[in-house]
């Protein structure tokens, strides 16, 4: 496939410093490969080299005062990737690692788990270098209101909706939901992941985590298996985590780990759920603390891990819940993982595996939901915010819910579904791939050049 490899290529050459970028593009393209040999006509219309191009990338300086009165400087970043079906979506990453391959691999990712909602949102991402930890809740405010500064000229809420990502949680919403109303004079559904008194939807919050719990049931369901009784390893601390631990409770399932970027907890017995919630939500401090509270359970420190991987899979456990950041799941974390029984592994984070981790898990055809269908519950969720924001509406926890799960459920078929239309019925990554790229690339073939 020529223009595949020309496309790859050409990436490489102009891209070189994008690793994650290009990581992401070759794992969508290689996919893609069976779609085009029976399919032709996308490369009639250069479909695999617009759909990699951005439609548009906006950077700015975000200036801000410290408490010590300082000036500081960041990065901003607002990536508008593909809006064939829908007004850009996706969210704002504050992290030290930000930079524009990051947020480009990002905005490239949710062009295709956006489309695999089935809902009409295109793929956008944004962010900034700002690192949060250990900045007092006023530095926050005011980095958030000068990031706000720029970006507000930019989005809109038929144009582009920023909602969290990791760094942005509701806190930060708020400064700069605020920030965009006092700019424009309009209270408008301009971001999702609102408050809950001010036009947020009820199961925003939780969306991601139980929408990866719902995809790795229906991958179960689909061997006759269940959650109940399954001991899960988690990673991460965050939004993500603390919301798939509280589901996979619900469901019947033991999640007996998490971690945060200075180390890890295993709890034999269950991650108790409100001392997360405590040190995380609340306390906004390390995850070292748990063991005073439970010292049944161990901590490991970060120092400590294996050097070719993460200590959480290296763990005993059935199915594992990778919900930090990207590439947390190695190649030899992945032997781990199938060496100690691991069964099913559904991803919170996006690009959460190596593309050689992904490789064994393939080979060794066990139930791997790749990120971009298995966390789309987060950005499914924001839609349903954005519906209910338009109409001037609130809907109960009940009906959210059981339209999340309906999503979750359609987004496994359309992937399990058309993995099998191309002969691969294991191979969800081929499905999720494949079933996104054709909905977007019929979008842009029908709206024309
Ligand atoms: N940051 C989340 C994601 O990666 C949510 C995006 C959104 O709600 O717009 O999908």
């Amino acid at each position: 496939m020529p223009y595949v490899h020309d496309t790859l290529e050409r990436l490489k050459r102009t891209s070189p410093a994008q690793t994650e970028f290009y990581q992401a593009a070759e794992e969508v393209l290689d996919s893609l490969r069976l779609l085009l040999d029976k399919d032709p006509h996308y490369h009639d219309h250069s479909i695999i080299e617009r759909i990699v191009e951005p439609e548009r990338q906006i950077m700015f300086r975000v200036c801000w005062q410290d408490d010590s009165g300082k000036v500081r400087v960041n990065k901003g970043y607002r990536i508008q990737f593909n809006s064939s079906l829908g007004p850009y979506k996706g969210g704002l990453r504050f992290h030290p690692s930000v930079n524009a391959g990051i947020i480009k691999f990002l905005g490239f990712e949710q062009i295709f788990k956006n489309a695999l909602t089935g809902l009409p949102i295109g793929g956008g991402k944004g962010g900034s270098d700002f690192d949060p930890k250990g900045k007092s809740d006023r530095e926050i405010m005011r980095f958030c209101q000068a990031f706000m500064n720029e970006l507000y000229r930019h989005i809109g809420p038929t144009t582009d909706v920023p909602a969290g990502d990791i760094g942005v949680g509701g806190r930060e919403i708020g400064y700069l939901f605020g920030q965009y109303k006092r700019l424009t004079g309009r209270y408008e559904g301009v971001l999702t992941g609102k408050g809950l008194n001010w036009g947020g939807s009820l199961g925003r919050k939780e969306a991601t985590g139980y929408g990866a719990v719902y995809f790795a049931q229906n991958m179960l369901a689909a061997r006759g298996d269940t959650l109940d009784g399954k001991s899960c390893l988690v990673s991460g601390a965050g939004n993500v985590a603390i919301y798939t631990i509280e589901k996979l409770y619900q469901l019947g399932a033991r999640p007996v780990t998490c971690s945060d970027s200075q180390g890890s907890i295993h709890d034999p017995s269950g991650i108790q759920l409100d001392t997360l919630k405590l040190l995380k939500e609340v306390k906004r401090t390390s995850l070292r603390e748990y063991v005073e509270h439970h010292p049944d359970a161990t901590y490991i420190d970060a120092q400590d891990y294996p050097s070719d991987g993460h200590a959480v899979w290296r763990i005993p456990g059935e199915l594992a819940f990778p919900s930090a950041t990207q590439n947390e799941v190695t190649e030899a974390d992945a032997e781990a993982m199938l060496a100690n029984g691991v069964r099913a592994i559904s991803e919170g984070s996006n690009m959460a595996s190596t593309a050689g981790a992904v490789d064994r898990f393939l080979e060794a055809r066990i139930d791997y939901g790749p990120g971009k269908a298995a966390n789309a519950g987060g950005v499914a969720t924001s839609q349903l915010e954005m519906a209910q924001n338009s109409s001037m509406q609130q809907w109960s926890l009940e009906k959210v819910d059981e339209k999340l799960q309906s999503i979750m459920a359609d987004i496994y078929q359309r992937c399990a579904d058309t993995a099998k239309e191309f002969g691969q019925p294991h191979n969800l990554v081929l499905g999720a791939n494949i079933a996104g790229f054709r909905k977007v690339a019929d979008a842009m073939i029908e709206q024309g050049v």
